[in-house]
């Protein structure tokens, strides 16, 4: 079974791309979900409050995105704290999703940090799903009601996509006019014959 990582920068579309290989039959772990879930177990909980404060979850115990986001977006330090709190955990799931789908041809790790984190190295190729800048801000400003200012300071501090095309080993296109399915489908039956 091989592991092969999908990546990219903010509003790139690297879930939705992720969710056309599931559709394929392919296991896709996605970092990102695991992480949120993660966030509620309560040794984790407690380092998160030591780091950026008991406002980081709510009244009745939930985690406050809101607030985080707003601290570590603006702040790459405080953010790669945050980062290591997680992702030890992250990494503990993944191999367990890894044994269950042993006997697959490859399966997916999906996740916003694989080259900033050097998690890339352990994986046996990586995807990165590209999109101009224009289109990412409009997908997020859409989607998260954030503002263009608001968008565009999140991808500041995102390693920028043209580092990232370097170090992938395949890329997809996903601006709204590009041919994805098909983009996905050639790179699924190249992975197959890998
Ligand atoms: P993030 O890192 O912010 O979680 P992402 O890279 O996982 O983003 P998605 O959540 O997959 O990106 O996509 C961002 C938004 O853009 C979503 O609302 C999605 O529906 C939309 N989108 C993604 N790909 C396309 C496309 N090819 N055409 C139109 N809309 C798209």
């Amino acid at each position: 079974m091989l592991r092969i990582g999908i990546t990219g920068g903010i509003g790139s579309g690297k879930t939705t791309v992720s969710k056309m290989f599931a559709v394929l039959g392919v296991p896709v772990f996605n970092s990102d979900e695991c992480a949120k879930k993660i966030v509620c177990n309560t040794n984790i909980k407690t380092q998160i409050i030591q780091l950026l404060g008991k406002d980081s979850y709510t009244a009745n115990g939930s985690y406050n995105r809101a607030y985080v986001g707003a601290k570590v977006f603006s702040n790459y330090s405080i953010l790669e704290k945050l980062n290591a709190i997680i992702h030890p955990q992250v990494a503990k799931d993944f191999e367990t999703f890894c044994v269950k789908n042993k006997h697959k041809p490859y399966i997916i790790k999906e996740s916003a940090l694989l080259f900033e984190t050097n998690i890339y190295l352990q994986l046996y190729a990586t995807i990165l799903v590209k999109a101009n800048q224009k289109t990412r801000i409009q997908r997020v400003m859409q989607r998260d009601g954030l503002t263009q200012q608001q968008v565009i300071q999140r991808i500041r501090n995102q390693m920028p996509q043209d580092q990232k095309i370097k170090l992938a080993s395949y890329t997809i296109a996903n601006n709204n006019d590009d041919l994805v399915i098909k983009q996905i489908v050639t790179l699924h039956n190249k992975i197959l014959k890998f």
